[in-house]
This record gives C-alpha cells, structure tokens and sequence, in this order.
C-alpha cells in the first residue's frame, strides 16, 4: 500500500463496492482505497457458490445500468444466471473499468474510528494496515455475515458441515451421500431442487413452510438478449419508476374488484410467468390487504397441493402462519416434484425442533438423523452486521453497536447521526428489501458521490445525518411498515431471524419510486436532513408526512400514475374517481337517496345520506372537493356517509355544477340553491330545517365558506355551523406553506393556478370574495367555523389565516391541524387511517352546535 491517506475507504468488492469504486475514482477523480476480505471480487457471488444458486430479478435487469457498453457485450446465457456466471461479470466489471488495482483482496477491516480533530477516519485491518480517509464508504453487503452456529454439537459431527455461503470453490462431491439441508428460504429452494438429483438420501428440515413461486429459468436466446439490448435504455429508465426496480407490469387493480374466475386469470398468468411479477404485477393490494393477500397465498397452496403427490407432506409444505409476501419472496423450479421423489423426506423442524448436531447427523425433540453431510441453509445476520463487526467507533467515540442497540437505523439507509462522512450503500432502512439491489446500489452510489462532490465544491468539510433526520426517517420506516402485512411475519425484513436482535424493520416498505423521489428532494433542497459542517438543514417534506399518506403516496407511483399537474383535465378527474379505491366500504346502515334540488334554468341531483337514527335530524350539506373541475356524488360516498353515521346527522350532498364548462358563479349558485332547498324541504327527508350546517373538503370547503358568506348577506338559510376541511381562502395568498409544499404533495402550486383559472373563467373574479372568502370585508356574524389543515398542504396557511380572521370577528372558531397529513387525507379513508381522526373532530365539534337544545336556544336568540 502506498498511501496512507486517501479521501475514501471502500469497504466491500460487491456490486456496491465495485460501483463506488468506479464512480468515485474513475468518475470524480478522488482518490481511494478499497478493501475486501475475499480473495477476490464479486461479494455475496464470491462467497454464495452453493448448487443451485442463482438470482432472482432476470438478468438483464439485474446487472449495472451505468455503462451501456458494458450492458450490450455481456451476453447472458440464462434469462436468470447462475452464480459462476454472476461472478465472472463482476470480475469482468473490475477488469473492464480497472478496479483491482485499488483493492487489497484477502484484508478485512478490523477498526473504524472517527478523528474528530483532524476530521477524518482511522481504519485498521487485520494485515496491520492502518488508513486514514475523509469518507468511509460501507459497502460491505446485507448480506455478508452469515448464520453459522445455531446449533450445539456442530463441531462434534463427523461428517461435513457447510453453510451455503462458504461453499468450497472446488464444489463438493455430493453423489451416494445422505445429505440433510436446514433451511427453507430463498437458497434452501435452491439447494434442495438442486441437489436432490445427486443424493442417495436428502433429509430437508423445515421450520417455516414459504410461498414459493416459479421462477421461469431457461436459456435467453438470441432474440430476447437482441431485444433487451434494443431496448436498454427504456428498461432501465423505466425498472426506476416500479415497485421492484424491474419494469415489471404494474398492478394497478386491488385483489377483491375481480371476480374469483378473473383473479384465478391473473395469478395463473403471473404465477406460469415466473420471478417477481406474482407480487409485483398482480394487484396491488397484496402487501396491505389481508383479505387480498389471503385469495394470493391459498391460490398458491392450491398449486402446491397439486403438485405434491402426498397430501401429509403438500400441506406440510404449504404456508400457513404468514401472508405471502411478508417473508422475502421465494422462487423454484420443480422445488415441489422434489418431495415426490422416494429418497427425499420432509421434517417438520417447528413441531420438532432441532435439539442438537450429534456425531453422526441431527437429533430433533422426536428422534435422530444419520447423515454424511449437512447444509446449513440458515440465512444471515442481515442488514449492518458487516459494518459493526469492524467495531466502528463515531463522534466522542461513540460505538455503532451502541448506536444501534435498540435497532439498526440509517437516515435514507445511507447516513448515520454521529458518524460523519461515513456512508452506507444499501444500509439498513434503505428500500432495499423491495428495490432489485444493482440498480439500488447505483442510486445510492451516486447519491453518495454527489454529495461529496456538494461538500467539495461549497467548501465543507463533514456531512452526518441529523439527530432529528435520523429520528424521522425511522419512524416513518416503522409507520409504513405497520401500514403493511410485514411485521405479520417472523423475518429477516424485521430483525427476527437472529435472536435477541432488536426488532425493527430494516428496509423502507414502499418500493423503489418512492425512495428515489425522498432522496431526489433531499438533493434538490441541499441536502435537507444532513447536518453540513455542523449546520443542521431542516427534514425534507415527504418524510413529515404520515407513513400512511407516503404509503399512499407510493402506491400512486408504483401504479405509474401520472402527477395531477401532468393531467388533461379528463385524466385528472378520472383520476379523482379513482380515490374512491381507496375508500373505505360505506357503512351498509346508511341510506342513500337522491333527489333533486332547483337551480336558475333547471335542477341538479342531491344525494341524501340517513343514519339509522330516529326523529327529524340534524343537517349537514357537505360539498364535496374536487378543484371545482372534478370529484363526484360517488368519489364522496363514503365520507358523507361515514359523517352521517358518527355524527348523527342526516347530510345532504349537491352534484353542483363544474368548471370548466360552468365556471365561476356557477358552482357558488349551486351551493346557495341546495341550502336554500334543504331549508324548505329537507323534513320531507327526516331532517330538521331548524339544524342546518353547511361544511365541505377543499373546493368544496371553499363553496361551504362563501355559502355561509351569502347566507348571512342573502337573506339565510340559518346556518348553525361551517366545517371547513383544507379549504382554500385566497387564490393569491402569499404564505409559507404555499413556498414550502409548492411541489405538493397531491397539490402542486402549478395545479393550484390551474385549477382556479379553470373556475374563474375569468380572472377578474379572483379577488371577489365570493372566490376568497378571506377577502371579505367582514366575517362578524358567520356561523361558528371548525377549520381543519393538514401540516403538509400548501393551502394550510391560508385556511388557519381564515379561521384567525374568523375568531378575530368574533365568530367562535376552532383551528385544528392534523399533523402528518396531506390535502385530501379526509377522502382517502382506507389508505388513510387517520382521516377518522378528522370525521372524529368533526363529529366533536357539530355535536354541542346541531343538538336540540342548542338549536332551540339559538332560534330564541335569534
Ligand atoms: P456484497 O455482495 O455482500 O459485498 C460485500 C463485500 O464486503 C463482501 O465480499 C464481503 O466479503 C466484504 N466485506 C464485508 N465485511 C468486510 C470487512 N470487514 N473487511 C473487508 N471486506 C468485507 N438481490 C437481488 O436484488 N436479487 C437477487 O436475485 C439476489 N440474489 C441473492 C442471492 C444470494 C445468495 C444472496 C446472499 C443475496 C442475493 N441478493 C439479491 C442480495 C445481494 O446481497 C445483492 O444483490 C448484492 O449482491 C449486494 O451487493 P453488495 O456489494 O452490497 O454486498
Ligand atoms: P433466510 O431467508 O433467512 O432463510 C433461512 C432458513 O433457515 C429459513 O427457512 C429459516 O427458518 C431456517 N432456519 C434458520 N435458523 C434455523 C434454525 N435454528 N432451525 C431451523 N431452521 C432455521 O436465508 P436465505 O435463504 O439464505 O436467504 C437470505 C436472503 O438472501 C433471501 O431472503 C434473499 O434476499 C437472498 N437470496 C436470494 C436468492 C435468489 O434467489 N436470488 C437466493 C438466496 C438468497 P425460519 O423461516 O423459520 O426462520
């Protein structure tokens, strides 16, 4: 070694370690060392030779986007390739962009530990090597410290012991011999399908059944290889924009909208398909839904019964205590025909667990094995266990271990709090779990490289992730994890495969689309939630929000939607419609009606929402949001119906008239029309005309505030009370959450402006205080308001302005702020549990105004 200070250490010759190393010498020019343990490069492709191992994205897909040289000449031979041929194109990479020569094979790190005087890290290895270096990159895989001795008398047996991650190179010569395989995820498949044809006898012990899916291999012919090249560009571009990382179709359907015989098309399409497209491109609420999940899991059962001939042995083989999915996927070739074969036998290592290796094989709680070999197909300590092997030691020397002790966590799975200039590529909570790893690794490099390249070029010296940052994210990982099916399951995804880990999810369960789009907007805002030289930039927007409304968010990317800003307006208000999926059932004991209410020139539908509750009730007429361009009676169903039913009053809901073929007054004429209607007829419908509320959702909490404007200036109705749900108040308010949420979420500034110039027709209107109540001369007199925001909307400011404006006038108001929630949240009760949260408060603060007591005294007030 000829240097002794470098600006990055690289740790890992993996994907991730051979990418890092190419973009931050090759590309940026910085000087760097790089170590590996092995004795060569290729990561877990150098250590995982087991028979049968192979990846799982195709390889097209799972190979380096960077380069489109390297993409066209190397000409895979499989659809899915082998390790051997794996590992000969990681060789390949290091040969073709020269990397070997800044790597110290054969040398693990030892020691990592932080200078804070001299701002850099000192790290030893275990050849004595001692290095400095600005930044510490860990590249040094998920997946590289194994689980080795989980079972007493290992070394007591006289036969071979192997754990699949230290196969020998040479290959083992398995023919005549009794084998016992320990394990059953993703490389047990692998080995048992493999090595079944080999054996004399081949024993497999089980302790979790799995969903395993076929996996489709064969050889890629000329054509196909042909085509990928071709298309290269396109499939690339595109695997970042889905779920997977893989341009696989999306699912855009959630499980329970088609019929049985339909859903059976589809799982049969994806399932014959093979790899990822069974969970990624069937429906899309496989991950969340449990009744959906379930119609996914039992249609694999099915194929499993089918295919093993035993019915003891299909059901033994069948998953039954986690939803498909929630364990990392498994795929198989003839894995299932495997148990038909008369010398391969199943233990059922749950119902007797394995007590102890002995001499001559395994002893379980029923009885003893005898074998020559036995594979330990066990998995791994996953997630940072590489990076704390090496006894990293941060700021005021503070140990990882102990950083980590209540659970690994990485801001962006990329930077850790008290660690500065050290990096993680694919660390824990990235979204690696769901993010086909090559290309995830080169999001992260690259995220990686531009921030050095940030810190060089503005003069800064370190970069940590904030306390506050770190705090954030990993709630929110843990937010949107819960949203999921995950925890459901005993698995590596949460820590629980090695005892006493603490549990925690270790990856971002939204898909790849979702991360890209955080770290892009921690880029583009300089690096909000790093910590530059001890100057802490505030979080990023995306991770204030709820885990359920980002969850949602996501899922919108992951079907491709298109943003609403990039809509005509028939997409946005299809895509309006389609919030309606993400509703809630309606209450079945509400009833629904329509009737008709009389505008100027003709009538419009109303559509009537009963609770089952006797006696003349009281009135809210909701108007539902929609810009004033879409949204529908339908798109509201479930929340005017979910208002009826927890706050006991009977809601009216006008079909008012839309932009842009109705612009302004139209939709503000409708409004004054359908309470003016309720007040003459609504106890022909049950309803009290004495109890009259007028509410709504954004634009339709806009119309609700100008109605109960011209109520009291028109001549009435009475209106006991306003509910307004993020409305806007201005069209041309100035404020700071119109600057800081400009680019959304749901709500852009650039969809805001078209929206109201659509309704305006023309912009003369818009200072009218009919379009911004806020701009009326007087607000005294207004019946009492309940304004409720969302922290995340960029008409939150303008709303909470207004209900200053209102208490300022004496009208008895009350602000509330739900924190964590974006525009809209209110109608997208399913995605969004709390937006019962909002029906709650609403319920709250009606109840004292619309009671029969109150409406009595009011009238004789008034
Ligand atoms: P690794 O490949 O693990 O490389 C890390 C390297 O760091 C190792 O070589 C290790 O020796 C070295 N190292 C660790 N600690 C030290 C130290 N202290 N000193 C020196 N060197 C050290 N992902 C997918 O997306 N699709 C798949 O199909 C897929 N198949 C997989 C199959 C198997 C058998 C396994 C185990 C994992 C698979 N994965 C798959 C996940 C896989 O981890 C990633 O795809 C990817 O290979 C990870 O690359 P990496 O460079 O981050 O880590
Ligand atoms: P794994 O998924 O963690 O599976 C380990 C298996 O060993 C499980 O069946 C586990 O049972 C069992 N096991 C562990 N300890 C045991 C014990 N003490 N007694 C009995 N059984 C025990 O590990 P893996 O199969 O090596 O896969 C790890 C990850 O690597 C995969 O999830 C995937 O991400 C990646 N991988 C991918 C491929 C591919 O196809 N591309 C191949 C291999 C690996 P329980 O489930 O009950 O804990």
């Amino acid at each position: 070694m000829e240097q002794t200070h470098v600006d990055a250490v690289i740790v890992g010759a993996g994907f991730a370690g051979l990418y890092a190393t190419h973009r931050l010498r090759n590309v940026q020019g910085l000087s760097v060392q790089c170590f590996e343990a092995a004795s060569g490069p290729g990561g877990v492709w150098y250590w995982n030779r087991y028979p049968g191992a192979r990846c799982d994205f195709e390889s097209i897909h799972y190979s380096y986007t960077f380069d489109e040289d390297l993409q066209r000449e190397w000409r895979w031979s499989e659809r899915y390739a082998a390790q051997p041929e794996i590992l000969a194109y990681l060789e390949h990479v290091a040969d073709r962009f020269d990397l070997r020569r800044s790597y110290r094979f054969n040398t693990r790190i030892t020691s990592v530990a932080w200078d804070d005087d001299n701002a850099h890290w000192v790290v030893g290895a275990d050849d004595g090597t001692v290095i400095t270096a600005r930044f510490f990159i860990n590249a040094a895989g998920a997946f590289s410290v194994s689980k080795r001795n989980d079972f007493p008398g290992q070394d007591d047996f006289r036969g071979t012991v192997l754990h699949t991650s230290r196969w020998p190179a040479e290959g083992v010569d398995l023919a005549g011999k009794r084998v016992a395989v320990i394990g059953t995820g993703s490389t047990g498949i692998q080995v048992i399908q493999t090595i079944a044809g080999q054996v004399a006898e081949l024993t497999v012990f089980q302790r979790t059944a799995n969903f395993a899916c076929p996996l489709g291999n064969r050889p890629l012919t000329d054509e196909e290889f042909g085509q990928a090249v071709a298309e290269y560009p396109r499939l690339r571009e595109e695997s970042r924009t889905c779920l997977a990382g893989a341009p696989y179709p999306r699912a855009v359907r959630p499980a329970l909208m088609d019929a049985p015989e339909e859903r059976s098309k589809v799982y049969d399409q994806y399932y014959n398909g093979g790899g990822f497209r069974m969970l990624a491109s069937t429906y899309f609420d496989l991950i969340f839904n449990p009744v959906a999940n379930e119609t996914a899991a039992e249609y694999i059962r099915e194929r499993i019964r089918e295919r093993v001939q035993d019915p003891e042995v299909a059901e033994l083989l069948c998953p039954t205590d986690h939803p498909y999915g929630t364990k990392r996927a498994t795929f198989e070739s003839n894995y299932y025909e495997t148990f038909n074969l008369p010398h391969v036998r199943l233990v059922d290592a749950r119902t007797t667990p394995i007590a102890r290796i002995t001499e001559n094989g395994i002893a379980t709680m029923a009885g003893q094995y005898e074998f020559d070999v036995i594979v330990l197909a066990t998995g791994f300590d996953v997630g940072g266990a590489g990076l704390t092997q090496m006894g990293v030691a941060g700021r005021g020397g503070r140990k990882l271990t102990d950083h980590w002790g209540h659970g690994q966590r990485a801001y962006l799975g990329m930077a850790t709090h008290g660690f500065p200039n050290l990096f993680h590529i694919n660390g824990p909570q990235s979204a690696a779990a769901l993010f086909n790893n090559p290309v995830a690794i080169e999001d992260s490099v690259d995220f990686v490289g531009n921030i050095i390249t940030y810190l060089d070029t503005h003069g800064h010296t370190t970069t940590e992730a904030t306390g506050a940052a770190e705090d954030r994210y990993n709630e929110l990982v843990r937010e949107v994890a819960d949203v999921t099916l995950f925890p459901k399951a005993t698995t590596w995804y949460m820590g629980d495969n090695i005892p006493g880990k603490p549990r925690t999810p270790l990856s971002l369960f939204t898909g790849a689309p979702m991360y890209r789009t955080i770290c892009a907007e921690v880029e583009a805002t300089g690096y909000a939630g790093f910590s530059v030289d001890g100057d802490d930039r505030p979080l990023p927007n995306t991770i204030k929000l709820d885990g359920s409304a980002v969850f949602f968010l996501a899922g919108m990317m992951n079907m491709g939607a298109k943003p609403l800003e990039e809509c005509s307006l028939e997409e946005t208000r299809a895509a309006m419609e389609s919030f309606k999926l993400m509703q809630l059932p309606v209450p079945p004991d509400v009833s629904i009606t329509d009737t008709t209410y009389p505008i100027q020139g003709g009538e419009r539908t109303a559509r009537l929402y009963r609770p089952p509750v006797d006696g003349p009730l009281p009135v809210v007429v909701f108007i539902h949001g929609g810009g004033w361009i879409g949204g529908s009676l339908d798109s509201f169903d479930e929340p005017c119906a979910t208002l009826a039913k927890r706050a006991g009053v009977l809601v009216v809901s006008p079909d008012y008239r839309l932009a842009p073929e109705h612009p302004f007054p139209a939709a503000v004429d409708d409004t004054l029309a359908v309470l003016r209607w309720a007040a003459e007829h609504i106890a022909e419908h049950g309803g009290d005309p004495a109890r009259i509320a007028v509410g709504g959702e954004s634009a339709g909490a806009n119309l609700a505030a100008v109605a109960a404007l011209r109520a009291r200036d028109e001549g009435g109705p009475r209106l006991l009370a306003q509910i307004l749900v993020t409305p806007p108040t201005d069209p041309l308010a100035d404020n700071e959450s119109r600057r800081t949420f400009a680019r959304g979420p749901i709500i852009t500034a650039e969809l805001g402006a078209r929206m109201t110039a659509l309704y305006l027709g023309d912009p003369v209107h818009v200072t009218s205080p009919l379009v911004a109540p806020a701009r009326a001369q007087d607000l005294s007199g207004l019946p009492p308001a309940l304004v409720i925001t969302m922290e995340v909307d960029p008409l939150r400011d303008e709303a909470e302005d207004y209900a200053r404006a209102l208490s300022q006038a004496g009208v008895p108001t009350v602000c509330r702020r739900f924190d964590g929630l974006f525009h809209t949240a209110f109608s997208l009760s399913a995605a969004i549990p709390r937006a019962t949260e909002i029906q709650e408060a609403i319920r709250a603060f009606l109840a004292p105004l619309l009671s029969a007591e109150a409406a009595t005294a009011t009238a004789t007030v008034g």
